[in-house]
């Protein structure tokens, strides 16, 4: 079974109200494990989640760019989202924990080496990797992206860098390039055929590339009421969780960090990510989890 490694900090706003109460039932397990953070405020824990010093951001980032987040009022919520990644990743790799969901008030995948956009401000996937790399001498990762906007932040990043393969699911035309890929995706799509483009783009290349461990960029707004709705049902991404795991079984040895991205709805938020993280622990429950299938 999978340690699981939950990463948190309290934040304003109306998606992740629910939390983390709604992780009820999932937190008592043995092998899963939270990592919050005091923000704005809460009575320090044991797992205190420190924010990441601001030096990490311009490994990745231009100066100027990280000035424009600093006056944008977002700087300390962004900043705790990219710690969420990089503590996860750390812990991983120290072999604390096997797999990890980030929970961020902010995304990745639309912030770029000098521009951010999108409800992205810093790139938490892309300084993990910096982390990863100069703290532990690894190299190789793939990032599976499954919101269904296209990730040009983390496109542009690792445009020129082979050891990164970014898999990037979104309405753009098809290229493949420098084992970064981007698989067009119908503006309507069904959950057979989403699936289906997914099973055909991520695994192979994954088993090709040995990446050491994989990021993916989860965000849920392509489903139906979203406002990225290209479609797909809410039980989707559980399936997607399902098949994304594997894949990291049997590539990484289950070396897997989600990281929260798009998506508004609390509903969703609060049905959605207890399912997801359940997925990574090895703790789906046999029946009643709506679409019938248990393992
Ligand atoms: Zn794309
Ligand atoms: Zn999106």
């Amino acid at each position: 079974m999978k340690r699981t490694g939950i990463f948190f900090h309290y934040q304003e706003g109306e998606r992740l109200r629910d939390f983390p109460q709604a992780l009820d039932g999932i937190l008592d397990k043995d092998n899963v494990f939270l990592y919050d953070a005091f923000y704005p405020f809460k009575p320090p824990s044991s797992f205190d989640l420190e924010p990441i010093p601001a030096e990490l951001l311009y490994q990745l980032h231009a100066p100027e760019m990280v000035e424009r987040v600093r006056r944008s009022g977002a700087f300390e919520g962004a900043l705790f989202s990219v710690a969420g990644t990089v503590a996860a990743a750390i812990r991983i790799w120290r072999g604390e924990i096997d797999n990890a969901f980030v929970f961020t008030g902010y995304g990745d995948h639309h912030a770029g080496s000098n521009f951010f956009g999108g409800g992205c401000y810093f790139n938490g996937a892309a300084i993990a990797i910096a982390q990863l790399r100069q703290r532990f001498g690894a190299k190789r990762f793939a990032i599976v992206d499954t919101d269904p906007h296209h990730g040009n932040g983390t496109w542009e990043i690792f445009e020129a860098d082979h050891d990164v393969l970014y898999v990037c699911f979104c309405s753009g035309q098809f290229v493949e390039k420098n084992n970064k890929v981007n698989v067009q995706v119908p503006w309507r799509v069904s959950d057979e055929e989403y699936l289906r483009l997914v099973r055909e783009g991520f695994p192979h290349r994954a088993k090709a590339f040995q990446p050491e461990a994989i990021f993916w960029n989860w965000g849920y707004d392509g489903t139906r009421g979203e406002y990225g709705d290209i479609g797909l049902s809410p039980d989707i991404h559980v399936r997607l969780a399902r098949e994304i795991r594997e894949v990291a079984n049997e590539v990484c040895q289950g070396r897997l960090i989600v990281v929260l991205c798009g998506g508004s709805r609390r509903d969703l938020a609060h049905r959605l990510i207890p399912r997801v993280i359940r997925v990574l622990a090895g703790q789906e429950r046999a029946t009643g989890e709506g679409d019938g299938v248990s393992r």
